[in-house]
């Protein structure tokens, strides 16, 4: 399996990332990176800071699981290819990821390293949130206080457009998780915080920082 993550697809985070990352808004196509599946932090373990970067950032996003294999899907049928959505924190070594867009260089060393996709135990059926993707809320708090609220209505690529794109470059499978952006509200955790997601005010992740 894979994990395909987006980029800057909320404009309030693009927006806040773009005095020190150099980012564009209003891309008609995704930005799009992937992580492997030792990236995987499951059943809300802990997350423990890696010694090679000062500053790890959390990203708290809606995730899409994919349900059947497709290829160069079209954006009006996507939506046969998910059916259950979670949480997930896309972890960044944000120094890390600085002096890669600095350099022109890949972003795996800030984005793909062990851990750095924390996923929600459960998955929920889309049928029970109410069937759209595109109005689901959900919200994170670090140590009791709120720091992200996300709107799936605010996204700049819709969940179906997002499938669309990807798969005309990649064989999605059952299995594969999308992460799908973040909102704005994004920042650096330290050992002993503890991170608490809900969507749709259902807890799906409640883990601590080491
Ligand atoms: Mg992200």
């Amino acid at each position: 399996m894979k994990i395909i993550c987006i980029g800057r697809n909320y404009a309030d985070h693009a927006r806040e990332l773009n005095h020190d990352t150099g980012l564009a808004e209003g891309a008609d196509e995704p930005l799009w990176f992937l992580k492997p599946d030792t990236a995987m932090l499951r059943n809300n373990d802990p997350f423990y800071i890696p010694a090679f970067t000062q500053e790890v950032h959390y990203e708290c996003e809606l995730v899409v699981k994919i349900c059947r294999v497709g290829r160069a899907i079209s954006e009006r049928f996507a939506h046969r290819y998910y059916d259950e959505v979670g949480l997930g924190i896309d972890f960044t070594a944000r120094d890390l990821q600085r002096r890669a867009i600095a350099e022109g260089l890949p972003w795996e060393r800030a984005k793909a390293f062990d851990h750095s996709a924390a996923l929600s135990p459960r998955f929920i059926p889309l049928t029970e949130l109410g069937g759209d993707v595109q109005r689901l809320r959900f919200k994170l708090e670090v140590n009791g206080r709120v720091r992200q609220r996300g709107d799936t209505s605010q996204m700049l690529l819709s969940v179906d457009r997002l499938v669309a794109s990807v798969s005309q470059y990649m064989t999605l499978r059952m299995g594969d998780l999308l992460f799908t952006g973040t909102p704005a509200g994004v920042g650096p955790v330290t050992p002993g915080d503890t991170l608490r997601a809900t969507l749709e005010g259902r807890e799906l992740l409640n883990f601590d920082i080491r």
